[in-house]
């Protein structure tokens, strides 16, 4: 009899694992409470503009086209991916500007004129990256750690690369030029980590780009989102959008299937969500003594920030500006004090301006150009904010910044313009406290200490997704299908996972 599968949430992870457990033969029933898929991924289409709503930064495609391949299939015929250069242009407050990209000569150029000493510290601190990268993201980045000999497993690699250090201690040991060290290190952000407290480990996303690039879908982030969706069904998955799963059904030691909100019972053989963890375990299964445990234990863990989003259409274009901007604010290290710990919003920030109109002119309307710009904030249990009153004037306050420092006449070629707020998070993605990355990628919240993929008492219930190992970002939540895919499938006895290509092999080698 064929096996069957529900997965709750159609984010990266959920759409990963419902095409990785379609492709090996269970029969997949994916549901999407929103009305259209991607979860943070979401895409905004307002007069003539695309707005990617998260996930702008596509790296390792290799994990990407590996979904394509399971089945014999090309991602080429169902998306295609532009290479993004520079990377990102960073930019700080005294007028430098460094274009940070995988051409070795102009990079090496640009840190010898901030500081010729860190052009040897860098090549250092880059095969640092490499050597993290292989070890953690190449051969653990999609392996389950389910118990305490997993973790005891990776112990000598941790120790070697000092992963109780943060990624800005280790990047300063490299680089002394401060603007450097910010440019080395702010890579942590894009997962909801704080450089000065996550992991050393988290140096690998530096040697990951390099080797791999930077992408963007032509079409934009959704039309990867599409062509993943449009790959589950030629599979012959059952994908259901706009229905909330709003109950998990659970026996003593396992589950049964899902319930949804207009009442419809989908009985499976094993289930997994792709929903935030804490709303998993509190609304989905807080009747059933082990999500009332595991909800009280999940909300005593540390959540990343939240992000204040501005989606902003122009009617002019402007070439002068790069896809991806980071805009550092007076401020490094006690700015990400106060997101990560204060209790309220600081007077100032750092940006992320994000261009698409630059890599695909078609985002927009002809002769306009599309924006958005984003500025990490705390989350809602740090400073319980009334956002829909803050959220114009915070709002105002960077447009104003934007425009004297950035794009002279924003005001006046502005054509639209909205917004997503940390309640948004909440409210939209039921995300616990608003947080836009899950629980905060440091150590102590990190593989064996992370959301298990299996859960440990309900034996056919898994997770996927920015909660569970390795993490948030899309390379991070795309593994997670892959390591929870070879546990629902070894579960099953539905295939040899260990046939699967593997993350050591072809991968490994292309990275070396
Ligand atoms: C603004 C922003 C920018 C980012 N930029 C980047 C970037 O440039 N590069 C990068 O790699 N990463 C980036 N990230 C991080 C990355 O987007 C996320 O880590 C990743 O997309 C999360 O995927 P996920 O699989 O955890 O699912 P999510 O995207 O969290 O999706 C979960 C889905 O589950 C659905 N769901 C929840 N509960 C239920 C329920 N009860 N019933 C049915 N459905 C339910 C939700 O509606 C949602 O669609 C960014 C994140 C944000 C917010």
């Amino acid at each position: 009899m064929q096996r069957t599968a529900a997965v709750i949430g159609s984010g990266f992870g959920g759409l990963a694992l419902a095409i990785r457990l379609q492709s090996a033969g269970i029969q997949t029933t994916l549901i999407e409470a929103r009305d259209k898929p991607g979860g943070r991924a979401y895409v905004y289409e307002v007069d003539g503009f695309k707005f990617d709503a998260g996930p702008t930064v596509v790296t390792d495609p290799s994990c990407l086209e590996e979904l394509f391949e399971l089945s014999g299939r090309n991602i080429a015929d169902y998306v295609e991916l532009m290479p993004v250069t520079p990377f990102y242009r960073l930019m700080w407050e005294d007028g430098q500007v460094f274009d940070y990209s995988n051409d070795d000569e102009k990079l090496l150029a640009q840190i010898a004129a901030k500081n010729p000493d860190d052009v040897e510290g860098y090549r250092r601190f880059m095969e640092f990256s490499e050597g993290v990268f292989r070890e953690g993201y190449l051969k653990l980045g999609s392996e389950a750690f389910l118990d305490f000999r997993s973790m005891l497993e990776a112990a000598p690699s941790l120790i070697k690369y000092q992963a109780f250090r943060s990624v800005y201690g280790m990047v300063s040991s490299f680089i002394k030029d401060p603007q450097l060290r910010e440019a080395f290190s702010f890579h942590t952000l894009l997962v909801g980590g704080n450089p000065f407290k996550t992991s050393s480990v988290y140096a690998l996303i530096h040697a990951l780009e390099k080797k791999w690039g930077v992408w963007f879908p032509r079409g934009g982030t959704h039309a990867l989102i599409r062509g993943l969706v449009k790959l589950f069904e030629d599979l012959g998955g059952q994908f259901i959008l706009g229905q909330k799963v709003t109950r998990i059904e659970a026996g003593a030691g396992h589950v049964m299937g899902v319930q949804l909100a207009d009442g419809t019972e989908i009985k499976v053989d094993t289930v997994a969500s792709n929903g935030d963890v804490v709303h998993t375990y509190k609304d989905l299964l807080g009747h059933h003594p082990r999500g009332a445990k595991m909800s009280k234990a999940m909300q005593r863990k540390s959540f990343s920030p939240s992000l204040f989003v501005i989606y902003f259409g122009l009617k002019k274009p402007h070439p002068e500006i790069a896809h991806h901007t980071i805009i550092f604010g007076p401020r490094y290290k006690e700015l990400l004090e106060d997101i990560y710990s204060g209790g309220g919003l600081a007077d100032d920030f750092s940006l992320y301006l994000h261009h698409p109109t630059a890599t695909d002119p078609a985002m927009a309307p002809d002769g306009c150009s599309g924006f958005y710009v984003l500025s990490p904030v705390p989350h809602l249990g740090k400073a319980p904010l009334d956002w829909d009153k803050v959220a114009p004037k915070y709002a105002d306050k960077i447009l104003d910044y934007l425009e004297k420092r950035m794009i002279p006449g924003l005001r006046e070629d502005l054509v639209h313009m909205s917004m997503f707020t940390p309640e948004n998070f909440r409210t939209e993605l039921n995300a616990h406290l608003g947080s836009a990355f899950s629980l905060e990628p440091v150590l102590w919240q990190s593989a064996y200490f992370r959301t298990h993929n299996r859960d440990d008492v309900l034996k056919n219930l898994y997770f996927v997704g920015a909660g569970t190992h390795p993490g948030a970002g899309i390379p991070g939540v795309v593994g997670s299908a892959k390591a929870t895919a070879k546990l629902m499938l070894a579960d099953l006895g539905a295939s040899d996972p260990a046939a699967w290509p593997s993350n050591g092999g072809p991968r490994l080698e292309a990275a070396q």
